[in-house]
């Protein structure tokens, strides 16, 4: 028979959730609530009269029992023990698991006793590891996420670091084809196949839904290759197998390992050698693309500032050389960037959605300008992207320009590429029937340089062609050139359509279209693209009767535009 009545203490603790055990001052247990039998796998017979060390690690035990020798009863009853302290505590079976522990004194009959409090941490502990490996971590693949990836990467000794990427192209659009479940599977098997590829000192993380990525200290060339194999192989789910590509990309270099992977990663993107590739990042490339990041982000803004300009061109007729009509084009000089060229921005208009915005603003201000000029038969041609031809507002558009501007729809020739018309010959047909239909006359730009077939040039309503400078630059001594010259004039005439060469820049260019019976001719031979003013000036030195070749303000067109 004990001497403390540990019956009492059972009785208010026996609904506890942590466990309660009293203990002597020599550690003998004396009382144990039912939480504690629960808690510890021991029966209550088992525990009564044993070492409190039962519960205790063996790593612990001493320090345990120096606690109970160190204990002053002095410092009075109270918490001393387990404070926000983890400790572990072990069951009957040996396994271990965190508790949080309070210790209370206290004297029954002269004798001292030990209550201890203990609160089994697991699922907090748990919840806390998972949270910690979450911080780091991806929970679908259970790879190092990206912060967990860079902050693992060490610099290897060398100081040169390999990052390579790889994106698997088909994962975004299958896994909302196919849902949740399916994009786990495949990422467990990429991160199982990761694991496997991985030697010491390589390290692979998930840093964007669907690109990972692997520091590679060595061998870069070779691993990426046996990486690319093994991502090469079908993955399965179910019965279902199939194959997903991976884009790689590469960067190397000294930095930081976060400029790294951004190269690596923008070399994945852009994929210059085509998905499924390898494609290591260079510096030009990037700066090529930095500077059409620039591009676009100047570009916006000069549309909504209305920082575009136009400028005419002058064709001249070649029988008599006087301006018979004039090419708009569009110019744009940024505060930051400076003068950007069409030929830069264009493409990126396109790609942006923006062209349209450019060639409904170059549409209304060239037919403003046209209306100006002194000469009633002098034309505007106007330059129309494929994209264009696609909108089906387009011919509202050219119709609702040519209302507001008051001009005479047969002043304005609608300019495309050669390009555009391969796309779906049997839609471009129907728009430029009804561009027609509004008196407009249509140029084909550029002509020679698409590979379209030329069964369409029948089909088409076009008026004329326009061939383009590179067939023009070998003229007058190449006979090459002057066979396709040649060739394209004489298909032009026998379909009945004009005639204009674009980029003459000398006499002998000209001399020699005019012999093959080209009508008109533009290039910096006769004249610069003008400022409208110039432009204008121009043509009313012409019709006062100068030949254009010595007009004044020819010669004083700044270089530039
Ligand atoms: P394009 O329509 O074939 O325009 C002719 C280009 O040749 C113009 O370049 C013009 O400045 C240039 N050029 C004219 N004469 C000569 C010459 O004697 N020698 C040389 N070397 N070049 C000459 P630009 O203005 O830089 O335009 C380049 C291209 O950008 C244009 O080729 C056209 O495709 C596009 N572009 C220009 N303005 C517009 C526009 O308003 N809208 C659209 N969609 N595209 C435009
Ligand atoms: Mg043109
Ligand atoms: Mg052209």
């Amino acid at each position: 028979m004990f001497p403390y009545d540990g019956h009492v203490t059972s009785s208010i603790l026996g609904t506890s959730l942590d466990a309660v055990f009293t203990i002597t001052d020599s550690g003998v247990i004396v009382d144990a609530n039912p939480a504690a039998t629960r808690m510890f796998g021991w029966s209550r017979e088992e525990l009564l009269g044993a070492n409190i060390s039962i519960i205790v690690p063996t790593p612990l035990k001493e320090k345990h029992d120096g606690f109970l020798r160190a204990f002053s009863p002095d410092r009075g009853v109270k918490h001393v023990l387990g404070s926000g302290d983890r400790l572990d505590g072990q069951r009957k079976d040996g396994s271990c698991f965190p508790v949080e522990v309070g210790i209370s004194s206290f004297v029954h009959e002269g004798k001292r006793y030990f209550t201890g409090f203990v609160r089994d941490m697991s699922e907090r502990q748990q919840a806390e590891d998972r949270m910690r490996f979450l911080a780091t971590h991806d929970s679908d693949s259970e790879l190092l996420n990206y912060r967990g990836w860079a902050a693992s990467c060490g610099v290897p000794e060398s100081g040169l670091a390999r990052v390579v990427v790889f994106r698997l192209e088909e994962f975004r659009h299958f896994s909302l084809l196919y849902g949740e479940a399916w994009s786990i599977t495949v990422l467990r098997e990429v991160a199982s196949r990761l694991q496997a590829f991985l030697r010491p000192g390589e390290t692979a993380g998930r840093v964007r839904e669907d690109t990972f990525a692997v520091l590679l200290p060595e061998n870069v060339a070779a691993r990426t290759a046996t990486l690319a194999q093994a991502l090469a192989k079908p993955f399965a789910q179910g019965s279902m197998h199939f194959s997903l590509t991976a884009t790689i990309g590469i960067s190397d270099g000294t930095g930081d390992v976060d400029r790294l992977l951004r190269a690596a990663q923008w070399a994945c993107d852009r994929a210059g050698n085509g998905k499924g590739q390898i494609n290591e990042f260079t510096e030009p490339l990037y700066q090529v693309s930095r500077r059409e990041y620039q591009i676009e982000t100047r570009l916006q803004r000069a549309l909504a500032d209305d920082a575009m300009s136009l400028v005419l061109q002058p064709k001249v007729r070649l029988a008599d050389r006087r301006i018979a009509g004039a090419e708009a084009l569009v110019r744009w000089s940024d505060s930051e960037l400076g003068p950007v060229a069409p030929s830069e921005f264009i493409p990126i208009a396109e790609r942006l959605g923006l062209i349209g915005r450019i060639t409904d603003w170059m549409l209304r201000r060239s037919l403003e300008e046209i209306s100006r000029c002194a000469d009633p038969s002098i034309s505007v041609a106007v330059n129309f992207s494929a994209l264009d031809f696609y909108q089906p507002q387009l011919v509202q558009h050219i119709d609702s320009a040519l209302r507001q501007a008051r001009a005479d729809p047969r002043r304005l020739v609608v300019e495309l590429t050669e390009s555009v018309v391969a796309n779906d010959v049997r839609l471009v047909g129907e728009r430029m029937r009804q561009i027609k239909a509004l008196g407009a006359a249509i140029s084909l730009d550029d002509f020679g340089t698409g590979y379209s077939s030329l069964g369409y040039l029948r089909q088409l309503p076009i008026d004329s062609l326009k061939i383009d400078i590179s067939f023009v630059r070998d003229l007058p001594d190449n006979a090459d050139a002057v066979a396709i010259a040649n060739a394209i004039v004489s298909m032009a005439m026998a379909l009945g359509l004009d005639t204009i060469a674009e980029g003459i820049e000398s006499e002998g260019q000209a001399d020699l279209l005019s012999a093959l019976g080209v009508d008109q001719c533009q290039g910096f031979l006769f004249s610069r693209p003008l400022r409208p003013a110039d432009f204008h000036r121009l043509v009313r030195a012409q019709r006062e009767g100068f030949p254009m070749a010595a007009t004044p303000p020819l010669a004083a067109a700044p270089m530039s535009i």
